[in-house]
């Protein structure tokens, strides 16, 4: 595919999202907050990935500044992009809608917090981060720039690695036995996998 279309078909991909988590950005603001994890740790992590997946592919789009990093993938691999892409969005779309008033973009738990465990999280404990690591692979396979390209699959890894065992320690001291037993019926990103 020509590097129009690549970058237009990433663009609808950024707007979509944004346009999927907006209500709930919007409810999220309305929350009493019981627990709170949102330390320089964790708003550092925000950034990076900020950067990573929004920030150096819009400069890539926008911009020549990262011509020097291009290089060219053959369109069967851009098709795998789309579809990925595509799978990455829905899943967004399901566990936003799943999580609900529950949903937040940090490390917190709200007044009348609720585990859920169904729908998408009925095998699966993380599937927003499916969502993303999906989203990332998209990237890379969307965007022939080595620098626009991996910036989300490098950030997004740092963050998942430091994040998920203080997320399921929070979950943890929230829910107890509850989430003990619910750790053992379901696996963090594949369902009946890893
Ligand atoms: N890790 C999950 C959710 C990401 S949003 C996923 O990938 O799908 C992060 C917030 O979701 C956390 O602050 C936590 O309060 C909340 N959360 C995570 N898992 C949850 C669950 N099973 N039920 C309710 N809230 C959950």
């Amino acid at each position: 595919m020509d590097t129009l279309t690549l970058k237009i078909l990433f663009m609808i991909g950024v707007v979509s999202s944004f346009v999927i988590r907006f209500p709930y950005q919007r409810e999220n603001k309305q929350n009493t907050i019981v627990r709170d994890r949102k330390t320089t740790q964790e708003k550092s992590l925000l950034l990076l990935v900020f950067i990573g997946m929004i920030i150096l592919p819009l400069i890539y789009v926008l911009s020549p500044w990262l011509n020097f990093a291009n290089y060219s993938l053959p369109v069967w691999v851009n098709w795998l992009g789309v579809i990925a892409f595509a799978i990455a969005l829905w899943l967004f779309w399901r566990s936003h809608r799943d999580l609900g008033k529950n949903w937040s973009p940090t490390l917190e738990v709200r007044e009348g917090h609720t585990l859920v465990s169904d729908g998408v999280y009925q095998t699966i404990r993380h599937p927003m981060y499916t969502s993303v690591w999906l989203w990332c692979i998209a990237q890379a396979l969307l965007l022939p720039n080595w620098i626009a390209g991996f910036s989300g699959l490098v950030s997004f890894g740092v963050m998942y690695g430091l994040r998920i065992r203080n997320e399921e320690q929070m979950m943890l001291e929230q829910f107890g036995d509850e989430y003990k037993v619910y750790i053992q019926q379901t696996k963090r990103l594949i369902p009946y996998l890893f």
